[in-house]
Order: structure tokens, then C-alpha cells, then sequence
């Protein structure tokens, strides 16, 4: 199969699966997923599955990475903070979709690849790549429109949750006691946060502290 057949039948797997919003849909299109895979792993590029990238961690499955996407509603205007650069695919999606986006990584040698990536290739100049421990969120760029955090964690970081503007969506992984994971949407308004399960998720774990590699 050639890749442009390749994109559409992801496409219409992603769409299948609940990703409807045409603005997403056009975002993911924009951003070429072959860019932020692995060179051994090219040809399951276009396959609705996570991939294995550097530092043991892993490329979301592009049907997540449109329901976490669609799930934060990001208009043009809004900042966005993105815990877990990995790859940098999803940063790249959302680039398409808000003003700003700040992407946090603890693993240096991914968010040098990330940067390579978006910054130099693709010259998403509204994207800032931090190496940083994203579990404190970025307080001196905060508060943040929207919040997307991309490893899974027994509960939402507190800091995250200070630093969401009021009206503001995050998205996240969150682990139960049996080890499932449980895509969860937080709406803030005023003091009031108000949460609801969105499906059952796969995650690598959100670590603390700046990873030495
Ligand atoms: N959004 C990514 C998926 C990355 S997997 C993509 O589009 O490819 C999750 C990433 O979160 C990993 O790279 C992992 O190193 C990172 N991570 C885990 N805990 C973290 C933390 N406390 N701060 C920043 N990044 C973290």
C-alpha cells in the first residue's frame, strides 16, 4: 500500500473511532506521523497503534492522540501546556491548533529529537520545548487555557490543577489501584473542578525528576 492510501484508511480509523471534529481531523492530517517515528519502525507509521521511541517510552496511538486532542475544544487563541514531549507528535498537532504551546520532557535526549523535529524541520515557531519534570507544571508561563498530559499518573498533580486558567480543560491518564487507566477530562470553573472518564487508556508513567541519560 502506498502512504497516501496508507494516511487516509488512519484517517478513516481515527474518525471512525470518535475523532469527528474537523479541525482536528485537518490538524492531524497537517502533521506527517512518519516524521516522529523511529527510521525501523516506518512502515507501521500509518497503523493505528503506539510505537517504541527512544528511552523506553512511546509515540501515542494516533486514535488517543485525536481523543485527547478533540477532547481539549483548543481555539486559536488559547495556551496550551503538554506534559510529555516524546516524540513531539502531539506537540506538532496541537501547534496547528492553538497560539502557543509549551511541551515539557524529563528525558534530554527526547526533547533535542523534539526540537529538531518541530523547531528546526518543521519551524513551528509557536512551539517552547522545556527539559524540565512536568509533574510541577511551568509556573512563570502559567496559567495555561488548556493542559493535556500524556503519561499516566494515580492522580492529577495539584500544581497542573493551580495552573489551569478558570474555564480551563486538562486532559490525562489517570491509574486506579488495579493499574487500569481511565482517560480523564477536568473542567475548571472558579474553585469547582469537575471531572468525567473518557475511555480506558495504556500510558507509560508520569516520573518525577529529570531523567540522566
Ligand atoms: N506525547 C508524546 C507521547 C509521549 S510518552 C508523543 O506525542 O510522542 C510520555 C512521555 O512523558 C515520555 O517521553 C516520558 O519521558 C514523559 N514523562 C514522564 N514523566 C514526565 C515528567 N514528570 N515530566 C515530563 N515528562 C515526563
Amino acid at each position: 500500500m502506498n502512504d497516501t492510501k496508507a494516511k487516509l484508511r488512519l484517517e478513516e480509523e481515527v474518525r471512525r473511532n470518535g475523532v469527528t471534529d474537523s479541525r482536528v481531523l485537518a490538524a492531524m492530517n497537517q502533521i506527517d506521523r512518519l516524521d516522529f517515528v523511529p527510521a525501523t519502525f516506518a512502515s507501521r507509521a500509518y497503523l493505528d497503534i503506539p510505537l517504541p521511541i527512544p528511552c523506553g517510552q512511546t509515540i501515542s496511538q494516533p486514535t488517543i492522540v485525536g481523543i485527547m486532542t478533540q477532547a481539549l475544544q483548543i481555539d486559536s487563541s488559547h495556551r496550551v501546556l503538554e506534559i510529555g514531549t516524546g516524540s513531539g507528535y502531539q506537540a506538532a498537532i496541537l501547534s496547528k491548533l492553538a497560539k502557543r504551546v509549551f511541551s515539557l520532557e524529563r528525558h534530554p535526549r527526547l526533547a533535542a529529537d523534539a526540537r529538531a523535529k518541530i523547531i528546526d524541520g518543521l519551524k513551528r515557531e509557536n512551539v517552547t520545548l522545556a527539559v524540565a519534570d512536568g509533574m510541577m507544571g511551568l509556573p512563570e508561563a502559567a496559567p495555561f487555557d488548556r493542559i493535556m498530559v500524556t503519561a499516566a499518573h494515580d492522580d492529577i498533580p495539584a500544581s497542573l490543577l493551580d495552573q489551569l486558567a478558570d474555564g480551563g480543560i486538562l486532559v490525562m491518564p489517570v491509574e486506579s489501584a488495579d493499574r487500569a487507566q481511565q482517560l480523564v477530562k477536568a473542567v475548571k470553573t472558579g474553585k469547582e473542578i469537575e471531572y468525567t472518564d473518557l475511555c480506558g487508556v495504556r500510558f507509560v508513567p508520569l516520573l518525577e525528576g529529570i531523567a540522566h541519560d
